[in-house]
């Protein structure tokens, strides 16, 4: 069950990277492009300003040049008023380009506003210039209240209205600065985490990985030890001891080091389960093999023959060391129990079988003499008792 939940979360995770990273990336972009369109907005209106004042120096440059009595001023192609038509056209086409950009109600209606006053300006204007080209004194007087009220006035007014559109706009701007940098943060967090999380994904299946390998490892190893015990006694049994004796034998044709094999036979066993019954006899054989297997060397093999029959290799041993241990082990015999044994000593250059043949043979020949001992039967030898 936790291996299900792992790997749900994994997947989880798998998809929850690239989605946090497409999130940030669409942070990102649509924080950068409100921040240039604020910028470019701000700098529009910027240069409107600049642009009002510029048509308004103008118009007051050449009415004064006419009021003067530069009447050449006057006519369309006097410089001033050229200068002043032009700057007045810049001026109405960024306006009417600024109206077309993105903006609030608010400076919609502060834009609409500056066009009909500039509208009204240009009409004034004309009004202006056609009194002062008629030159009468009244007309005269007419034109520089004009020039001195109405004109101040709806000058201001457009100032005003593009002032508050300017200021307006860049403080849209600075705030999208501000968001922008939000944004940016937010996409800089977004990022980190699925980093983390990236880590730590990597870190948990690792994790998994190692842990699904050790268990398998694990279940694998028991599975070879349970294939190798037996299950009464829990000791090696037969199936691993042909395995293991090939080793043990190897090794004692290449050092040429003594290797002792012995059979053991628990005696009159049969009478034992009759007496105690099938399952006192289990016991009793668990007893024996477990108290036989604590006297053996590590190094040493012992496993259970079949029924009620044990064998024993003993690596580096002499026979006399072999006899000594062999005696040993018939002396550990629980309760009033006894065994036989037959033991002999592996000949270089004979099967591990034949070795085996022969210490069976001695073991028939304990029982055959009486049980409750160990007969040793060497290689080409007759049979001696121990
Ligand atoms: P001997 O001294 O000649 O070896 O006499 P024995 O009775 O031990 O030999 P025999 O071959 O006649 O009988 C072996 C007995 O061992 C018979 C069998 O029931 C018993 N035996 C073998 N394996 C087991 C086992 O796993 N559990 C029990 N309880 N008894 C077993
Ligand atoms: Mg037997
Ligand atoms: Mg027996």
């Amino acid at each position: 069950m936790p291996g299900v939940l792992a790997a749900f979360a994994v997947l989880f995770c798998a998809v929850l990277i690239p989605l946090l990273t497409w999130r940030a990336d669409a942070l990102q972009t649509s924080s950068r492009h409100e921040l240039i369109d604020g910028i470019a907005l701000s700098f529009a209106a910027m240069e409107l300003k600049f642009s009002a004042a510029d048509f308004n120096g103008w118009q007051t440059g050449y009415a004064l040049d006419i009021r003067r009595g530069a009447q050449a001023a006057a006519t369309d192609q006097g410089a001033g008023r050229r200068a002043f038509l032009d700057s007045a056209s810049s001026f109405r086409n960024q306006l009417d380009s600024i109206a077309a950009m993105e903006l609030t109600e608010e400076q919609k209606r502060h834009i609409a506003q500056a066009r009909r006053d500039f509208d009204r300006f240009m009409l004034l204007d004309e009004r202006i210039i056609d009194a002062y080209r008629h030159g009468n004194a009244a007309a005269m007087a007419e034109a520089d209240r004009l020039v001195m009220e109405d004109e101040i006035r709806l000058f201001q007014s457009i100032s005003n209205d593009v002032g508050t559109v300017a200021s307006s706009v860049t403080l849209v701007a600075m705030k999208n600065a501000g968001e922008a940098e939000v944004g940016g943060q937010k996409a800089r967090l977004l990022m980190i985490a699925s980093s983390a999380i990236a880590i730590g994904l990597a870190i948990t299946v690792s994790l998994l990985l190692r842990r699904w390998m050790l268990t398998t490892r694990e279940l694998v190893l028991q599975l070879e030890q349970l294939a190798g015990t037996d299950q009464l006694t829990g000791v090696a049994n037969r199936r691993a001891w042909n395995e293991r004796i090939r080793m043990v034998e190897a090794n004692a044709k290449r050092s040429g080091q003594p290797l002792v094999v012995a059979i053991f036979d628990v005696d009159d066993f049969k009478k034992y389960n009759d007496r105690n019954g099938h399952i006192a006899g289990d016991e009793m054989l668990r007893r024996i093999a477990q108290r036989m297997q604590s006297l053996v060397r590590a190094g040493d093999l012992f496993a259970r023959y079949g029924g009620e029959e044990f064998v024993l290799a003993l690596a580096n041993c002499s026979i006399d060391c072999g006899r000594a241990k062999v005696g040993e082990l018939l002396r550990s015999m629980p309760d009033e129990q006894t065994c036989s044994a037959g033991l002999t000593l592996y000949e270089s250059g004979e099967t591990i079988e034949a070795t085996l043949a022969r210490a069976d043979k001695a073991l028939y020949r304990a029982k055959e003499q009486g049980r409750n001992q160990a007969v040793t039967l060497m290689p080409r030898d007759t049979a001696q008792s121990a």
